[in-house]
């Protein structure tokens, strides 16, 4: 197995192409999969089948969008490719070695890595969260709460909801859960939240626009406050607040996966994985980190997007690298944030302004469309979804450039402006 050495970099013989293994395959690890050519020796491992778009796993609360909309087929999406893929997971990483050890005892040496396994729950250790609250990652987690919600709402005695996290996962999940039961009179919701405003890092106040569209329904805000205890049938909040919860839903963040500090690729258990500019490993330059697990020094919104974004860079920096030439640098691009409320609204979050309306409902579908189609080539998808309705030209036009100007906006109509003051 040949190691790729500055030196032989500069030499014009012909050597064989390298072998490259990637950790993780959903939206990073699937970008860079798709952006190296088939004449690279490409290993894909991920234990999971099904790539899976999480920007819209809150609609899955309500139905309002199923599994098979959300997903698709990992094996075929990498054969599509031309490389392979091992349906397992890393369960360690020998970066002084070259090597990756599969669950199932198998060494995969390689020229170069990409990491790209996301991130994992973050249940800021509260006791019980682990155990009784139900995560919201993946389009199993929303699935089962989906379910879940629907056998207490068939009963004929007042269920409590508790959401913990109030950002922008947490918003979401209420507004689905709002979509399918807000005239259910037993369905009660709480929402936890440790800043004192929903959303606080939002340019606007979302909080107040949210609190306003709940107000004719049982929906109560808890800010300020802390989960300290998760129980089977209740919480326990600071302050010594008790509250009952047939349900508790955890939409608390993400965490670092212990793979990377485990593996020696970050400094604590707390930490991501550190790169520089062109996304190599800061120890180890022929790892490359991209996605959520890559901690690349500066603030960057842990967002699908930059992850796509990251893995095409790794892919180009490898194909660099081997070359010789210089590689290129990861530049995050800079999108708006799409929040949607259910039925009830959605919320566009630019730099400079949030607006919010059924107009931008329309917009995040239309960016859901594009960019599923954009890693589904097979575009089945795209037909489904067009034809059902919800999209405008206009909207879609302005998704698939990710351009958003405010007068853009207004011209299709059905838009509040909330905040343009900064
Ligand atoms: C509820 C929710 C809502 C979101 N909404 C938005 C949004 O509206 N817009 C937006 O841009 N972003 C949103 N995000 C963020 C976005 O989903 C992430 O930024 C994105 O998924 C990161 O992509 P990734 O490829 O780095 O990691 P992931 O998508 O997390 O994929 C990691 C992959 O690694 C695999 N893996 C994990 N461990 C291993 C291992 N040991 N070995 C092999 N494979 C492994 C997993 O199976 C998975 O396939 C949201 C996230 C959540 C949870």
């Amino acid at each position: 197995m040949s190691i790729i050495s500055a030196s032989m970099n500069h030499k014009r013989k012909r050597r064989p192409l390298p072998s490259v293994v990637i950790v993780g395959a959903n939206f990073a690890g699937l970008q860079a999969a798709t952006s190296l050519p088939k004449e690279f020796r490409v290993t894909v491992l991920d234990p999971w089948p099904w790539v899976e778009f999480s920007p819209n796993i809150h609609e899955l609360i309500s139905g309002f969008k199923t599994p098979d909309l959300l997903q698709f087929s990992k094996k075929t999406a990498v054969y599509r490719a031309g490389h392979r893929i091992i349906p397992e997971a890393a369960a360690a990483i020998l970066p002084g070695k070259n090597i990756v050890v599969t669950t199932s005892g198998n060494r995969l040496i390689y020229d170069y890595c990409v990491i790209a396994i996301g991130g994992t729950t973050n249940t800021l250790n509260v006791r019980g969260a682990e155990k009784y609250a139900m995560p919201f990652r993946s389009v199993a987690h929303c699935n089962a709460i989906g379910e879940r919600l629907e056998n207490l709402a068939r009963k004929k005695r007042t269920s409590s909801i508790v959401i913990v996290g109030g950002g922008f996962e947490g918003v979401e999940a209420l507004g689905e859960i709002l979509r399918k039961y807000r005239k259910n009179k037993n369905i009660h919701i709480h929402v936890i939240e440790k800043e004192d405003k929903l959303m606080k890092d939002a340019p606007a106040d979302i909080d107040a626009e949210v609190r306003r569209l709940c107000k004719p329904y049982p929906v109560f805000f808890h800010t300020d406050m802390m989960v300290t205890r998760v129980w089977k049938h209740s919480i326990d909040l600071s302050r010594g607040i008790k509250l009952p919860s047939q349900m508790t839903i955890w939409t608390g963040g993400g965490m670092p996966p212990a793979l990377l500090y485990e593996s020696g690729l970050a400094e604590t258990p707390y930490h991501w994985a550190p790169v520089n500019a062109a996304l190599q490993h800061a120890d180890y330059p022929n790892i490359f980190v991209a996605g959520d697990a890559a901690d690349t020094r500066y603030p960057i919104n842990k967002q699908a997007y930059h992850a796509l974004d990251m893995g095409k860079t790794a892919a180009v920096n490898i194909i660099r690298h081997h070359t010789g030439r210089r590689m290129t640098d990861f530049k995050p691009s800079s999108k708006p944030m799409l929040v949607s409320f259910g039925d009830l609204d959605a919320f566009l979050i630019d730099k400079k302004f949030v607006v919010a309306g059924p107009a931008v409902r329309v917009l995040k579908e239309s960016v859901f469309l594009l960019v599923m189609t954009q890693i589904d080539p097979s575009g089945v998808l795209m037909k489904a979804i067009h034809a059902s309705g919800r999209i405008s030209q206009s909207a879609v036009k302005m998704a698939s450039g990710m351009s958003f100007s405010l007068s853009s906006l207004v011209k299709l109509g059905k838009i509040r402006i909330i905040n343009k003051q900064f």
